[in-house]
């Protein structure tokens, strides 16, 4: 036990010096140290060096969709590792997992999404994506097509490009670099995407992104019509429709990827996370039937973008399990319903407790408005969410707080699953939590 507390103890002052973290409260960060170290996981659960045990109640980052502890991935990384680790996918090499996981996804994508160009992570999708919607627009002509459009709320990322893309703008200004090929468009409001195009002038938009429901940017979900609206205001102006499917895809919301629930079909489609559920790096693009005949009809040199691991064979090999997993298990349907039960639940938590406003959700994407008035939704003068997710975290939960356009969210998305005993459990600890802060600040 004591030898136990040592290694914690050497851990955490190692931490303290050696591990700049990402997306870290950096002053926190030296004056405490790690929170958790974890050493393990199985199903919803994780499990400390010290010995807590805790509900994933965010996946770990939206991604862990089958659950930890799955050591039928494992096995396939190490038989994949131990045949063929890596070989480059670039110029006209390549291997039999990515080549497989490209025709799966392509099975398994919206309408006639059909051909992959992977990355290693959903950052990286998204600036392929821009890069290719560029490239298209020269190759057919209009090479001053090159501004990107997205939403407010929306984040896409920490790569050059989908930080100009992310809506949020704390992580724009993170590095006072502004790219003035980027422009954003309130996230709900399709008149307001109609100005943006023609302000900035429609023969200068190579494309609009938008995540079907909004994840990190305080768990937004599109009115009825957005999407149908968008996809015809696309195809008006000729601009390429893009959606990032990085946290919804493989799933998330109870469908394989979140932009079928309003039955649409983007030009092409940035995906990552739960495509591995995080037992491997990876992400990609789709791009349309469409697009793949005219990058190949009309293109004249080589297609100078690709990533050292682009189609990493081990990576594509857990990927094709991973999915294979979703679909035997029936983890889309599982996502459904568990997600109307949080849903349910989070009702119940709102007719408990006074400071819980508006409740909102999508399959196993879940959010929590924090108020200080329900009647009114008054909100607190500081931050409350933050508050509520370190005391559950302290109760075993770990949950999210969004606090960026002065929103006070909670967020959740737990592993596809998660099953009734585990819901219920998440629930009361959340509860109780609620509880906890409520009576400290009422
Ligand atoms: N797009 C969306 C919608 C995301 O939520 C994220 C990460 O949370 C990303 C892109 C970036 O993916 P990655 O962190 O794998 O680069």
């Amino acid at each position: 036990m004591i030898k136990d507390k040592n290694r914690i103890q050497e851990l955490m002052e190692l931490d303290k010096k050696h591990f700049l973290h990402p997306t870290s409260p950096i002053k926190q960060q030296q004056d405490e140290g790690p929170s958790f170290i974890f050493t393990e996981g199985k199903g919803v659960h994780l499990q400390d060096m010290a010995g807590n045990t805790v509900i994933d109640g965010m996946s770990s980052l939206w991604n862990v969709n089958v659950g930890h502890g799955r050591e039928e991935l494992g096995k396939v990384a190490m038989e994949q590792m131990s045949k063929l680790a890596f070989s480059s996918c670039f110029a006209t090499f390549s291997n039999e997992p990515a080549i497989r996981l490209a025709a799966k996804l392509a099975e398994i994508a919206p309408g006639d999404l059909s051909a992959t160009f992977f990355t290693s992570g959903g950052s990286e999708a998204n600036d392929t994506a821009y890069k290719l919607a560029r490239h298209y627009w020269i190759l057919k002509g209009q090479p001053n097509r090159r501004k990107i459009i997205s939403r407010t709320k929306s984040y896409h990322g920490v790569a050059m490009g989908a930080t100009n893309a992310t809506g949020l703008k704390p992580f724009r200004e993170f590095t006072n670099s502004f790219d003035p090929d980027f422009c954003y468009a309130d996230h709900f409001s399709t008149q307001d995407l109609r100005e943006v195009i023609e302000a900035e002038g429609p023969e200068s938009i190579a494309a609009f992104i938008a995540e079907p429901v909004q994840g990190a940017g305080g768990l937004h979900v599109a009115p009825d019509g957005y999407f149908q609206e968008v996809r015809s205001i696309c195809d008006e102006y000729g601009i390429l429709f893009i959606t990032d499917e990085v946290i919804t895809g493989f799933g998330r919301t109870g469908k394989y990827f979140g932009i079928e629930h309003y039955g649409v079909v983007p030009d092409m489609m940035c995906f990552a996370k739960g495509v591995t559920s995080g037992y491997a790096q990876l992400g990609g693009v789709m791009i349309s039937e469409k697009i793949h005949k005219d990058f190949t009809e009309l293109s004249t040199g080589t297609l100078l973008h690709g990533y050292t691991y682009s189609g990493h064979p081990m990576a594509c090999a857990v990927g094709l399990k991973n999915i294979d997993i979703i679909e035997q298990e029936n983890l889309i349907k599982n996502a459904e319903v568990m997600g109307n039960e949080m849903l349910k639940g989070f009702k119940w938590i709102q007719g408990e407790r006074r400071i819980v406003g508006k409740v909102k959700g999508l399959g196993l994407m879940g959010g929590i408005e924090i108020v200080k008035d329900q009647q009114t939704n008054e909100r607190f003068q500081t931050s409350i969410a933050p508050m509520i997710v370190t005391e559950a975290a302290k109760r075993g939960l770990i949950c999210r707080s969004v606090v960026f356009d002065s929103q006070d969210t909670l967020v959740f998305s737990p592993p596809l699953t998660i099953n009734k005993e585990e819901m219920a459990r998440l629930l009361e600890i959340l509860n109780d939590a609620i509880a906890a802060i409520e009576a400290q600040v009422l």
